[in-house]
């Protein structure tokens, strides 16, 4: 299993090709946002935050915010390590968070931004117009994750190999 070092420097590494294949199928805009989420999701949006982790302290203060997500999931299971489902698990706690901290500060008096509610349609109208910018960060953060995988040795979590070990003594 590599060290978190070892991820922040693949992660690094790794953003310049995820970068330009997504440039060169996409644009170079939306290229240049791949090779940013790529690096956002192996640096701080990594599997590992369900362990302290560099990943963990990069959040500084607002780490607390995972530690829900580290309590309720094992480290390395698969719904931290899982393809697919432990970048759609973070991301859909990310937004929780998000919401909660939106919905409370527009509770506040003086509040003069928009709410969750007058901006989220206009949001979400744009991204059924534009769903490009969407898909490049959602293929950056996801490869970057694969990358991770890889570097741990064992591109399944760890407990799906013990599961069908099992299902296969049974
Ligand atoms: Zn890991």
């Amino acid at each position: 299993m590599a060290l978190g070092r070892d991820h922040d420097r693949a992660t690094l590494i790794g953003c310049v090709p995820a970068g330009l294949l997504a440039g060169f199928w996409l644009g170079w805009s939306l290229g240049v946002l791949t090779a940013a989420a790529f690096a956002w999701g192996g640096l701080w949006l990594s599997p590992d935050l369900d362990t302290r982790s560099r990943a963990l302290k990069r959040w500084g203060p607002l780490g607390w915010i995972w530690r829900p997500y580290r309590t309720l999931i094992p480290h390395r299971s698969l719904f931290s390590h899982g393809p697919l489902i432990g970048t759609g698990l973070r991301l859909a706690w990310m937004q929780t968070v998000v919401m909660v901290a939106w919905f409370t500060l527009s509770a506040l008096p003086g509040w003069s931004y928009p709410t969750p509610s007058e901006a989220l349609p206009l949001v979400l109208a744009w991204l059924q117009k534009h769903p490009d910018p969407l898909l490049a960060v959602l293929l950056g953060l996801e490869t970057s994750v694969w990358l991770h995988l890889i570097l741990d040795g064992d591109p399944l979590p760890a407990e799906w190999p013990r599961r069908w070990r099992h299902r296969r003594r049974r």
